[in-house]
């Protein structure tokens, strides 16, 4: 029986899939979690409590709302979006950059991308078939415009991700650089702005109608809801009623629609919790970059970029102490001995700190 279901895999399924390694989640119980950028604070109790008296009264029953009216305008008032432009919603973020790559993918399409950068971009492009092409960063992790616009001109993509701030560098980018980029490319250019909430109100949003081929993306991912799978993003009209018929029906399940409409109300108490992670990075970096061996990269995200003198031994010593931090090294040439560490509570933060220092 295997070896028949071996040869059905050989002789169906593409080989570009077969090459994948499943998206790898390690194990995390018990662990201090700070590999995943997630908001480390729990919703405020009242809060807390406002979203079990509405998971009471979901209809489990009942099939979502499936234009997801009510949570819309939360987000759009919440978020800012302008009134003239499309909104999309998605099960996290990376739904929409597949809907994105479902939309252009066609015999000889191409998905440009930054690189290092999310890593979801290139495997989407593989799953829908897509070419795909990264630029890499100057050695300093800065934008290579003059390289990013001659790609631009060379591949004519159909579709590029600049994330903003990015992932893993945890850098912004100039936004006279992207608008370029924006200007330059034939095809959508999405500014992903997963880190805005940490990156002081920088942001494209206000900026759609002057980019007829721009699509903000955002999710509450990072702001503290990630276990509710909501992202967004908006962009002109005409372009977000095409990209809604290649989403499935009922894809913003209903406690998601009705816990996030919740807590969009009272935004302000995820905002706060925002700029406790940022005063907590700022504490980070100069401990960090006062720890001998260690060089630690300015960043605008919710998690910073170090480099230590060997990172696959300083992940397993941290592991062992159980935490849990990413290993960067070998992911990309620039990330050699590259640790990502997302900034979590006050006490979190004081166990990485110290054990890294020991370590060290
Ligand atoms: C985390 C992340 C996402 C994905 O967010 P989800 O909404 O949780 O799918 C998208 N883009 C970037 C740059 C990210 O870091």
């Amino acid at each position: 029986m295997t070896s028949d279901a071996q040869a059905l895999v050989q002789q169906l399924i593409r080989p570009e899939i077969q090459a994948l390694s499943a998206y790898h989640v390690p194990p995390a119980a018990g662990m201090i979690k700070l590999d995943a950028m997630e908001n480390p604070f729990h919703l405020p109790e009242k809060l807390r409590d406002g979203v079990a008296e509405i998971a009471h009264g979901v209809a489990l029953n009942r099939y979502p709302d499936a234009s997801a009216a009510q949570l819309k305008v939360a987000l759009r008032d919440a978020m800012k979006i302008p009134a003239d432009s499309g909104v999309m919603l998605g099960n996290g973020s990376d739904e929409l950059i597949q809907i994105l790559a479902m939309a252009i993918a066609r015999p000889g399409a191409t998905i440009l991308a930054i690189e290092p950068g999310f890593v979801m971009y290139r495997m989407i492009a593989t799953f829908c078939g897509l070419r795909y092409v990264g630029v890499p960063l100057k050695e300093d992790l800065s934008l290579d415009v003059e390289a990013t616009l001659a790609a631009i001109e060379r591949e004519k993509p159909s579709l590029v991700f600049v994330a903003y701030p990015n992932n893993p560098t945890g850098n912004l980018f100039g936004a006279d650089d992207i608008a370029a980029i924006i200007r330059a490319t034939p095809g959508i250019v999405v500014v992903d702005e997963a880190y805005t909430p940490f990156a002081a109100g920088k942001s494209f949003m206000p900026r759609l109608a002057e980019f007829p081929n721009l699509v903000v993306m955002r999710t509450l991912s990072k702001l503290g809801l990630a276990a509710l799978r909501l992202g967004y993003m908006a962009g002109a009209q005409a372009l977000i009623n095409e990209l809604e018929k290649l989403r499935l029906p009922y894809n913003i399940n209903s406690l998601t629609q009705a816990i996030a409409t919740l807590v969009l109300k009272s935004s302000s108490a995820l905002e706060a919790q925002a700029e406790i992670i940022v005063g907590e990075r700022t504490r980070v970096f100069h401990e960090l970059a006062g720890l001998a061996g260690v060089t630690v990269f300015r960043s605008q995200a919710n998690f910073l970029l170090l480099r230590v003198p060997d990172a696959r031994a300083s992940f397993n010593a941290l592991k062992d102490r159980q935490i849990l931090v990413k290993c960067l090294h070998g992911a990309h040439p620039l990330l050699d001995n590259c640790l990502r560490v997302t900034i979590g509570t006050p006490a979190e933060n004081d166990a990485f700190l110290n054990v890294l220092s020991e370590i060290l």
